[in-house]
């Protein structure tokens, strides 16, 4: 199969999405167990992520800045990072990631939400 750039980009965006609504709806004081799920979550993800040549290159990029899984503002940051690790190498223009906060919206309702109602 010859490599199609448009759909290659397009699996790219769809998945730094889940990967940035992953960390910003994760615990603000994760739980041990969290913690472990997010970093086995980030490395597998590393691994079985469906463009090779990507994955290959995005686990060069975990070993240089392993994941950052004790909070959420901790994890969010991270993962601003390495998206801006691989904007660097694509010669793309980086994220400022100051502005993360409210970027990544899952537009599900709060679990607390959904226990009031
Ligand atoms: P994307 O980089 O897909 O970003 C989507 C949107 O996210 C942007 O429009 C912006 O709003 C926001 N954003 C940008 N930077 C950040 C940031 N730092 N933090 C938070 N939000 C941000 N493509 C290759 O050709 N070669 C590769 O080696 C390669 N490796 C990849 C590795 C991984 C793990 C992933 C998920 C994708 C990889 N890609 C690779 C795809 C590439 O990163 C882009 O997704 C694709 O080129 C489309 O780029 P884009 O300009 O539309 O924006």
């Amino acid at each position: 199969k010859v490599e199609n750039a448009t759909v290659k980009a397009e699996l790219g965006r769809a998945a730094w999405r889940l990967f940035h609504t992953t960390m910003a709806k994760f615990p603000d004081k994760p739980t041990q167990d969290e913690q472990t799920a997010l970093f086995s979550y980030i490395h597998l993800f590393a691994r079985l992520y469906p463009c090779g040549e990507c994955a290959g290159h995005f686990r060069q990029i975990l070993n240089k800045f392993p994941p950052q899984v004790s909070t959420r503002s901790n994890a969010a940051a991270w993962a601003c990072h390495v998206h801006n690790e691989v904007n660097k190498s694509l010669n793309k223009e980086l994220f400022d990631c100051s502005e993360i906060g409210d970027f990544y919206d899952c537009g599900c309702a709060d679990e607390d939400d959904k226990k009031k109602k």
